[in-house]
């Protein structure tokens, strides 16, 4: 059985309904969204592999209009691995913003985050300096 969702509350809503009867967000207006808003909007999503699909996706297309609401969403999101999808997309994007909240990050709730952001780091260090020893041998 497929479930529909309003992409403005995310609570489960019949296929048929033109307005949710939850918040009244019209779901015409969602048709008319671009992509990357669509994109945007499905953070909220419930499912938790959809939340990190997207992430993921965000991450693709380096997607910097969605930072902010990354940024939120560090506060809310109860899932460690949807969490960490979110430390990798913020890498990919890897601008001042993105590593401003990669570093709020280190100070995450879930101390397991923090040994995440860690553990990446020291293996970039340890491929630059390999790279680095390589390039000294030619
Ligand atoms: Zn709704």
């Amino acid at each position: 059985m497929i479930h529909f969702f309003c992409p403005s509350c995310w609570r489960e809503i019949s296929e048929s309904v033109v307005m949710c009867p939850y918040c009244n967000y019209d779901l015409r207006d969602f048709n008319c969204l671009s992509y990357d808003d669509k994109l945007i909007l499905s953070l909220k999503h419930p499912i938790k592999e959809i939340r990190r699909l997207i992430i993921f996706l965000i991450g693709l297309k380096k997607l910097k209009k969605a930072l902010p609401e990354l940024e939120k969403m560090i506060e809310y999101e109860e899932d460690p691995i949807v969490l960490i999808e979110i430390v990798k997309t913020l890498q990919q994007i890897n601008d001042k913003y993105a590593k401003a909240i990669l570093n709020k990050m280190r100070f995450h709730r879930f101390s397991i985050i923090s040994r995440y952001i860690e553990q990446i780091e020291y293996s970039q260090i340890k491929e630059f300096y390999g790279k680095a020893t390589n390039f000294n041998n030619k």
